[in-house]
């Protein structure tokens, strides 16, 4: 089987601090959580607040990992039961309310069959209908049950906090960096985005949708104070030996990778967290029912792909969002429900 996706096993700790007088833009680089981060920060003591932030990441890393034997998650997963951080509890049980809120489509209980399509390391393989049957008894975040600090799930059950733990990174990130009298910043935590306030001169960052078909841009969102999350099959896939493509974000009702009808999905709004679950949950959803989940809903706003290259925007972000080439001619503004008319 063909590796699309090679983990590079690279960490890169730098900091360029650029100063005039008091006020500092630093750009702090690292390898956290299996993807690259990037802080830049500007204002008083930029670089240090920028340290500061990478240093809660990788905190929060120690915490999450499924691999860790030190972590909250590798201790649950192997002890069944374990008190917890309260950053853990907390992404826990915000986890399971999103997967009641998204019937399911998002859930962190998931790790035994990524693991078993080698979606957890870098030996692919197609699992046979007997084994996911098998293993989806053991599935379902209504099982998870989060006691204040104290997190037990049931027998064979395997917690996996990926499609969400770098939206949630990023807000605590960025609360680290407000802590230390940063109002100007922007996080990337491997395509995950958290901007604070705007750029030095008051102008929004410019924040890119990357295309699922190539590495162009599909759009550029123009934004401030919020975070912008991407998920999509492109990103960590591999093709079987029938040729097929098999991506990583699986559907928790099949337990096989998501088949819609979206090649990718994006979620902005303000809590890094909301998004980051939502774009995968969208994206298992497909664009039909992600509309409708959207219609219920207000307090995120989406940009959707579809395989054939259309793109679903919701009005408030289309306002702020400029299509490129390619991508213009297939265009859909999702309006807010109406209220029934008296
Ligand atoms: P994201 O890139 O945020 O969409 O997260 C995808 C990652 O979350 C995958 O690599 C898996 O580790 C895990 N995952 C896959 N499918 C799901 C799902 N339906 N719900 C929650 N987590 C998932
Ligand atoms: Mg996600």
């Amino acid at each position: 089987m063909l590796r699309k996706r090679t983990i590079l096993l690279v960490t890169v700790c730098m900091l360029l601090v650029s100063c005039s007088g008091e006020e500092q833009t630093a750009h702090n680089e690292a390898f956290a959580m299996d993807t690259f981060v990037t802080v830049t920060a500007n204002g008083k003591n930029a670089g240090s607040a920028a340290e500061l932030a990478i240093e809660r990441i990788r905190e929060l890393e120690g915490i999450w990992s499924v691999t860790d034997s030190g972590s909250d998650i590798y201790r649950i997963n192997h002890e069944g039961s374990g008190e917890v951080h309260e950053e853990t509890a907390e992404l826990i049980d915000f986890s399971v309310g999103i997967s009641a809120a998204s019937q399911g489509a998002f859930d962190i209980t998931l790790y035994p069959i990524l693991r078993e399509w080698g979606f957890t390391g870098e030996e692919y393989k197609i699992p046979d209908d007997r084994r996911i049957s098998e293993l989806l008894l053991n599935t379902g975040s209504e099982k998870i049950s989060v006691q204040d600090m104290t997190v037990t799930v049931p027998e064979n059950m395997q917690l996996d906090l990926g499609a969400v733990g770098k939206g949630a990174a990023g807000d605590i990130a960025a609360e680290c960096l407000r802590n230390n009298g940063i109002d100007s910043a922007l996080l990337n935590l491997g395509g995950s985005i958290t901007a604070i306030g705007t750029k030095p001169g008051g102008e929004s960052w410019k924040i890119g949708v990357r295309s699922p078909f190539g590495e162009e841009n599909a759009a550029v969102i123009t934004a401030s104070d919020c975070s912008v999350v991407t998920s999509g099959a492109y990103e960590r896939y591999f093709i079987g030996e029938d040729g097929k493509i098999y991506g990583h974000i699986l559907d928790p009702e099949t337990g096989r990778p998501a088949e819609s009808d979206l090649a990718s999905a994006t979620v902005v709004g303000s809590s890094g967290r909301l998004c980051d679950a939502l774009s995968t949950a969208l994206f298992v959803m497909g664009s039909e029912k992600a509309e409708k989940f959207r219609q219920e809903r207000d307090d995120f706003e989406m940009l959707l792909i579809t395989n054939d290259g259309g793109i679903i925007i919701t009005e408030e972000l289309a306002a702020h969002t400029e299509i490129a080439e390619g991508f213009d001619e297939n265009v859909r503004i999702i309006y807010p429900a109406q209220a029934d008319a008296g």
